[in-house]
């Protein structure tokens, strides 16, 4: 076997833990059916009786941080939404298994550990902090006014630093300022509705990175994966005759920053972002690592979208998803059907439920044929 096969052969783990793993992570229920399985199995996910928004404002001031940036820091990493403890556990060689937790995505791997950190900081177990959405989030402000240091900055634009450093990458401070700027709202899966008004914030636009002409896809910025999460190939017109669709379970910042870190040893040719934009982390001619099954990763192109499988998915997902599919079809003959383009549960060997159920097939296809 080769060392991508292993690299990338979640096939090879139990398939127990990987069925329940998965079927946590990508539920056709989507979350509410996720947390009401973490809270059978004993976890509190989601005190009852306390609000989001209250949680939000408890950490704000006991960490002296802004609840307007808590809030958006939680929007864009998981849509305030409470995933289960094991939906992304670290799993080496799995391209969802980031080991990121909670509403704050508080990051267990070999290589960090903001979980233990925010633990040391609040005095919370690293059990709690990983399923009491109340102690995440106050494990996340402690983290965050941890990195800002004693004097705390003033104004929100100040806190874009510390923003980029919790993240791992200034992409993230970018989609988390824009959510300042733009506000949010959303009424999540527990039925609380939050809304955060549009804050006065300098924030600075996504900056395009298409310097250095990497990109094959014209309407994709360039954001190299680190090449040693997937292999240099050749790939011509007959290789490639299939395309494989991913949810990331993450943001748009937080897919990137994670094929693009030397330890990962996983990858996606794209990713595709809630607002429709488009990151290109792979040549085209390489081979990515995103099937978990070499035959396939050799033959595909891995197409990643950030979201989580129990929420909708938008518009633009799938209207920029699917005018990239339709390039890809026209650059490898790659006919527009549920044969060639496939979901990343329909691969031989692989037990994983991704992209999920909410992910409708029938209009995705008419879009490609639409846009080809
Ligand atoms: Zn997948």
């Amino acid at each position: 076997m080769c060392v991508e096969c292993s690299r990338t052969a979640p096939e090879a783990r139990p398939h127990n833990s990987i069925d329940r793993r998965d079927f946590l992570r990508l539920s056709g229920t989507g979350l509410a059916g996720a947390v009401l399985l973490g809270g059978a199995g004993g976890r509190v996910l989601a005190q009852a009786g306390t609000s989001l928004k209250g949680e939000f404002a408890s950490a704000a001031t006991e960490y002296s941080v802004p609840k307007e940036l808590l809030m958006a820091m939680g929007y864009v990493n998981t849509l305030w939404e409470m995933p289960p403890p094991e939906a992304t556990d670290y799993q080496p060689g799995d391209l969802h298994g980031r080991g990121t937790y909670g509403i704050m995505q508080l990051v267990r791997t070999p290589w960090e550990d903001t979980l233990g950190k925010a633990a040391g900081l609040t005095g919370f177990s690293e059990e709690r902090l990983k399923s009491e959405r109340a102690a995440n989030v106050g494990g996340g402000a402690a983290v965050l006014a941890d990195i800002a240091g004693e004097e705390k900055p003033p104004e929100l634009d100040g806190w874009y630093e510390a923003v980029a450093e919790y993240g791992g990458n200034d992409l993230y401070a970018q989609e988390v300022f824009g959510v300042l700027e733009d506000g949010a709202s959303a009424t999540i899966s527990t039925g609380e509705t939050l809304n955060l008004a549009p804050q006065e914030v300098d924030a600075p636009q996504i900056l395009t990175s298409r310097s250095g002409g990497g990109a094959d896809y014209g309407r994709a910025d360039w954001r190299p994966a680190y090449r040693g999460n997937y292999t240099n190939r050749n790939r011509g017109v007959t290789t490639v005759d299939s395309i494989i669709i991913h949810i990331a379970q993450g943001s748009y910042s937080g897919t990137i920053g994670w094929f693009q870190h030397r330890r990962a040893n996983v990858s996606a040719h794209y990713v595709v972002g809630r607002t429709g934009r488009v990151a290109q982390c792979v040549r085209n001619e390489d081979v990515a690592w995103h099937a978990g099954n070499w035959k396939y990763n050799r033959r595909s192109i891995g197409i990643e979208h950030a979201g989580y499988a129990g929420r909708r998915w938008t518009d633009s997902t799938y209207r920029s998803s699917a005018r990239l599919s339709a390039y890809l079809s026209r650059r490898f003959n790659i006919p527009v059907d549920r044969q060639h383009i496939r979901g990343h549960g329909s691969v031989p060997g692989v037990a994983t439920r991704c992209p999920g159920r909410r992910f409708n097939w029938e209009r995705y296809l008419r879009l490609v044929r639409h846009y080809k």
